[in-house]
């Protein structure tokens, strides 16, 4: 084998990629490009008995409407089928250009998946407006047959929505003129983004650079560089207030007016696609919120105490993602790669040996990556093949104890996908809510593996500091952002906002949430925050506190159940692409989500961690 030893030391080893392709410019990724192009033209085929059908489909009989479902089956398994083909490739560039970015053939297997990319997009359209918009009784004779049964949540949740749908031109014509409407908005607000430069005081030299790179900034000790650094990027983005606000009112009036023409007979909130796409209910986010409101006092005791471990009496909106203060933010000693997958493995097994012997598959297989290299991405992900099943983690692992929870974070969204890989896909795909459960749960286990071992209250305080980030990013930060969006969107149904009463509206959500811990707040964040900007995206925020304390009330039930757990644990994970959270919480924790209960054992348990963090405060820093 290539590469150093398995056990050479601190750094992680390289990942293999050679089971499922041996180059992006291999003839097996030639093969299946084919193959992807060949399924292409027989889906346009079954196309031209599908789209005349559409102009009636409403109304569309089980007699007249024979042959098209016949065509709507032959197109499913034509869609998902190419779905893997276009996947695999593209999967496979990826993790290539993780690693090195200038990788020329992987550029170049990307550049050749575009143009079938955006063919596929339109060539699977039909299928699903045809799935959506005929009458139920056609439906239910398309998923009687042993090729399309499975498929029954997917079309199901996706027809929840069909009250909302225009006439298909109306349909066609949005989408087209919605590349040089709301989308052009969000690319031009990516270039803004990426072209803005800042200046910042560092190590007493000013220095410019763009925005990114300053935000990096914040993530170092000195309080004073990630102040300066805050303050530069909000004095960069001033400057363009004009042209945010104007971009964010369009994204946001967009959105609006369509609700506006979609409610026919029936409203069309600005939440509903949102919550229909994490598939919860508006009581579910409602009692959330409320929770959240309730758990204030929690998250601000984390802040207040992280601005106590340095020395100050409040909390920064500079300090979101500052580093623990005393130690040397490692936790300790480097963890060699072959302790650190010791430590995981043993956590996972501790829950269920099969867990553990899953880490153990993954690190002997060689689908970790987790070397140091100079043209190395950064970051860290977990991504799988789509007809091996396989799962792949990417990571830099460079022997620090937040890489080792950074492992089995990754791992976590590995177990997920490995738990579900002999389901159809048609039940593998869940939504952002529930995306994170496994990786926070196997976050979560690792680290109270890592506090058991730590020598010295400093290196506890160090594991427990990043506790108290979650804490405040997710039950303080999370909410204002989603305060803020939807306190705008009421407002901007009256009319466009100045970006002055963005600012405001800004600041309020900011002091209703974070109240007294914060020294200021950040009026400028509805134009610093890309998520507001996500074209194809609303309220990119409450997924983030749902998944946040779903996976922790996940994680606290294991301590209640013992060994019933583990079984529970994995059916609920296996059901998460075939239910919606409400349906997944009753059956596998006998949990009502719309109801506070649940949620409230969370934040208790919770709040027991922020006591212990308390505790260190004390201690370490007196
Ligand atoms: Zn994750």
């Amino acid at each position: 084998m290539n590469g150093p030893s398995l056990d050479s030391g601190t750094e992680g080893i390289a990942w293999d990629l050679s089971d499922e392709y041996p180059a992006a410019d291999a003839p097996e990724v030639e093969r299946d490009l084919e193959r992807l192009d060949a399924l292409q033209d027989e889906l346009e085929e079954a196309n031209r008995v599908l789209v005349p059908l559409l102009e009636a489909a409403e109304t569309l009989g089980l007699d007249d409407g024979a042959d098209g479902i016949g065509a709507a089956r032959r197109a499913f398994a034509l869609v998902e089928e190419a779905r893997r083909l276009l996947s695999d490739p593209g999967v496979y560039a990826s993790c290539c250009l993780s690693v090195d970015g200038g990788d020329e053939a992987a550029l170049a297997l990307v550049g050749r998946l575009q143009a079938r990319e955006k063919r596929f997009a339109e060539l699977a359209e039909p299928l699903s407006q045809f799935l959506d918009r005929v009458p139920d009784r056609v439906v239910e004779a398309f998923l009687d047959d042993a090729t399309t049964r499975d498929a029954r949540f997917a079309v199901e949740h996706s027809r929840k929505r069909r009250h909302e749908l225009l006439d298909l031109s109306e349909e066609n014509l949005v989408t087209a003129l919605g590349q040089d409407g709301i989308h052009a908005w969000g690319r031009l607000y990516d270039r803004l983004a990426g072209t803005l430069v800042c200046e910042v005081e560092v190590d007493g030299e000013v220095r410019t650079m763009g925005v990114a790179q300053a935000a990096g900034l914040m993530q170092r000790p000195d309080d004073g560089l990630r102040e300066r650094a805050w303050r530069a990027i909000n004095t960069a983005w001033d400057a363009h207030g004009e042209s945010c606000a104007a971009a964010i009112n369009a994204i946001a009036g967009w959105r609006l007016e369509m609700c506006r023409k979609r409610s026919n007979g029936r409203s069309v909130h600005f939440l509903d696609a949102p919550l229909h796409m994490n598939r919860i209910v508006p009581e579910t986010l409602d009692t959330l919120l409320s929770v959240a409101r309730e758990a204030r006092p929690v998250a601000r005791r984390a802040a207040l105490l992280q601005a106590r471990a340095y020395r100050k009496a409040r909390y920064g909106p500079w300090d979101q993602r500052a580093p623990a203060p005393l130690g040397s933010g490692g936790g300790g000693a480097a963890i060699p790669y072959r302790e650190a997958l010791d430590i995981v493995a043993e956590s996972y097994g501790g829950v269920d040996p099969g867990m553990g012997a899953f880490v153990r598959m993954m690190a002997e297989n060689r689908w970790i990556e987790g070397t140091v290299g100079p043209r190395k991405q950064p970051g860290a992900y977990c991504t799988r093949f789509a007809r091996s099943r396989n799962p792949r983690v990417y990571m830099t692992y460079t022997g620090g104890a937040s890489d080792v929870i950074t492992l089995a974070h990754e791992l976590g969204h590995g177990y997920h996908a490995w738990v579900m890989r002999d389901l159809p896909d048609s039940q593998r795909r869940y939504g952002m809510s529930i995306a994170e459960t496994a990786s926070t749960f196997g976050e979560t286990i690792v680290r109270d593996a890592l506090l058991a071992r730590a020598e010295t209250p400093q290196a506890e305080f160090d594991i427990v500091w990043e506790e108290a980030t979650a804490a405040v990013a997710f039950l303080l930060n999370i909410p204002a952002r989603f305060e803020f969006e939807r306190n705008f969107y009421e407002a901007r149904a009256e009319r466009p906002r100045t970006p002055d009463e963005l600012k405001e509206t800004m600041r309020e959500a900011w002091t209703a949430w974070y109240g007294d811990s914060l020294s200021e707040p950040d009026p400028l964040f509805w134009a610093n925050k890309l998520h507001f900007y996500i074209s194809g995206l609303s309220f990119y925020n409450f997924p983030y506190l749902f998944g946040y304390l779903f996976s922790l009330g996940v994680h606290a039930r294991r301590e209640a159940l013992g060994d019933a757990f583990f079984p529970r644990y994995e059916a609920l994970l296996r059901d998460t692409g075939r239910m919606t959270a409400e349906d997944l919480a009753a059956k596998h924790l006998d949990a009502d989500l719309t109801r506070a209960d649940f949620w409230r054992d969370t934040v208790r348990v919770l709040e027991a961690r922020i006591d212990r963090f308390e505790a260190l405060v004390e201690r370490c820093v007196g």
